[in-house]
């Protein structure tokens, strides 16, 4: 049984900027570069036949592409540290995509994802990290600058389910619309 989750990836030089962030957290453990991704619909683990259905659907989206700002170093789990991320901005392209990624995973039928959209690029998981440590690594890497990617395409990953953060595979990939794609439909228009 695949376990499947559509995101966005991160683009080599941006990954090796975040990699120099590694480091400085007992208990933490570093996501390697190559496995940084952004979420966008945790799908989990589903039969073929669903997986052929969700590969199916994707490809009837039909959007613009943006770009992807990174704005700052954050963490999940508050009084107990779980993960370090990048934050992303939500931008509407970004959530409008997600929105649809959600609208069609229901439409063929899977469980509505309860929790709230928060775009975030995964850098670490914490296991037992105290939370002073955390919160100076947090602040000592206060240089992070904003940085934005363009995002050209989005991607339906697959992990395996045990071993956690990565790697992950390229199951799939969609295009998103370019300004070469937009000229190209105006173009048919005339
Ligand atoms: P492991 O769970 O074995 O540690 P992993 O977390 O790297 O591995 P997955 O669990 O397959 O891999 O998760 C893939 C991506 O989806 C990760 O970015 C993860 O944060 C995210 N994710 C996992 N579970 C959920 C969930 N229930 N809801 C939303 N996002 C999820
Ligand atoms: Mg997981």
């Amino acid at each position: 049984m695949p376990r499947l989750f559509t995101a966005i990836e991160v683009p080599k030089e941006i990954g090796t900027m975040l990699s120099m962030l590694r480091g400085g957290i007992h208990g933490a453990r570093w996501i390697d570069p190559e496995n940084y991704h952004l979420t966008l619909r945790f799908i989990g683990d589903i039969d073929d036949r669903t997986a052929n259905e969700v590969a199916g659907i994707l490809d009837f989206v039909e959007r613009p592409s943006f770009k992807v700002t990174l704005t700052g170093l954050g963490q999940f789990g508050g009084k107990k540290p779980r993960a370090i991320i990048a934050s992303v901005q939500p931008t509407p392209a970004l959530i409008e995509l997600q929105a649809e990624h959600e609208r069609m995973m229901q439409r063929i039928g899977l469980p509505a994802e309860g929790r709230r959209f928060t775009p975030h690029v995964t850098l670490a998981r914490l296991r037992d990290a105290s939370v002073i440590e955390v919160a100076d690594y947090l602040s000592t890497r206060g240089g992070f600058r904003s940085v934005s990617f363009p995002v050209s395409r989005f991607v339906l990953y697959s992990s395996r389910a045990s071993q956690g953060g990565g790697p992950y595979i390229v199951e799939a990939d969609y295009p998103l619309r370019g300004r070469a794609g937009l000229e190209q439909r105006y173009a048919n228009a005339m």
